[in-house]
């Protein structure tokens, strides 16, 4: 299993290796000596997503997963060449890897080193190229993988995963993978941080006598007492029953938004009794005859 070493966006997409401003100074006037060609690169770091359910953002979870990346070819262990291809010097660069060029320029004559054509900067030349890799040492291979997704993570964080990115040069240590979680969205909840909002339907009559109101959390239902006389868009706190923070103590709160249902497809001792509410607030309504009514009449 791969292990996590922090979290957080900040990974360099390009990778290690080379280039940048030291480089470009380097090749105009003539620093590093050379030889630099050589030295040990570290590889690229690699980047995939993977998306996981609300739940198992809550539990935190072991996640198997597949990734393409490359890989030092095994046949010639990233080499490029057969283990018993014959070597020589390159004569381009006489085995220096580089070679300079003479640039006439408007601040005169000016050494430019670059790396040799010819050895691509390795200095040698083997009689033979690798077949499996056709030279260039890696292969693409799927691997799979194991990484742990911590509790509490957010959408859109990042897990890295060291020393599982693509190889390094010339004994250079491996690049990371970088891995961007998704949370997918939930039927029942709507997240905000570490708190969640959840929807409750509560019935007319409910709401005007106060009752206990079961609540789905991620961790199981509990029982939620609201007052009488709650309105519809009330809003109550389940204090504990939000997401756990991340690396932190404790957990986010649960927002529980009240909306009064409306009754429809009442039956006929329901309207009955409605229309005597009604009527004994001193409201005047107009009801449409019903379809029990129409039955009754039809007898
Ligand atoms: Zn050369
Ligand atoms: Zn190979």
């Amino acid at each position: 299993m791969g292990g996590m070493g922090g979290m957080g966006g900040q990974g360099n997409p390009f990778g290690g290796g080379g280039g940048g401003m030291g480089d470009l100074f380097d090749q105009f006037f003539g620093g590093g000596g050379g030889g630099q060609q050589n030295g040990p690169r570290q590889g690229q770091d690699l980047r995939t997503r993977m998306s996981i359910s609300l739940e198992a953002a809550y539990e935190g979870i072991t996640r198997e997963f597949t990734v393409t990346r490359p890989e030092a070819c095994p046949d010639c262990d990233g080499d490029g060449h057969p283990p018993d291809a014959d070597a020589q010097t390159c004569p381009e660069c006489n085995g220096q890897g580089q070679t300079t060029r003479v640039q006439q320029t408007p601040l005169g004559r000016v050494q430019q080193r670059q790396t040799c054509p010819r050895c691509e900067g390795d200095g040698t030349l083997y009689s033979e190229t690798c077949s499996t890799c056709g030279g260039n040492g890696r292969v693409q291979r799927e691997a799979t993988l194991q990484v742990d997704v911590p509790a509490g993570i957010r959408d859109g964080q990042t897990l890295r995963m060291s020393s599982e990115g693509a190889p390094g040069e010339n004994g250079g240590r491996k690049g990371d993978l970088l891995i961007e979680v998704g949370i997918d969205s939930h039927p029942d909840f709507e997240r905000d941080g570490d708190d969640l909002h959840y929807d409750a339907a509560v019935s007319f009559p409910k709401a005007v006598f106060g009752a206990s109101i079961e609540i789905p959390t991620l961790d199981g239902p509990v029982e939620m007492d609201i007052d009488s006389g709650t309105q519809s868009g009330e809003r109550f706190r389940l204090k504990g029953k939000g997401m756990p923070r991340l690396r932190g103590r404790g957990s986010g709160d649960m927002y529980v938004t009240v909306q009064v249902v409306t009754p429809t497809d009442l039956d006929s001792e329901q309207r009955e009794a409605l229309e005597q509410f009604a009527e004994a607030g001193g409201e005047e309504v107009e009801v449409e005859e019903g379809f029990f009514e129409k039955i009754k009449r039809s007898f």
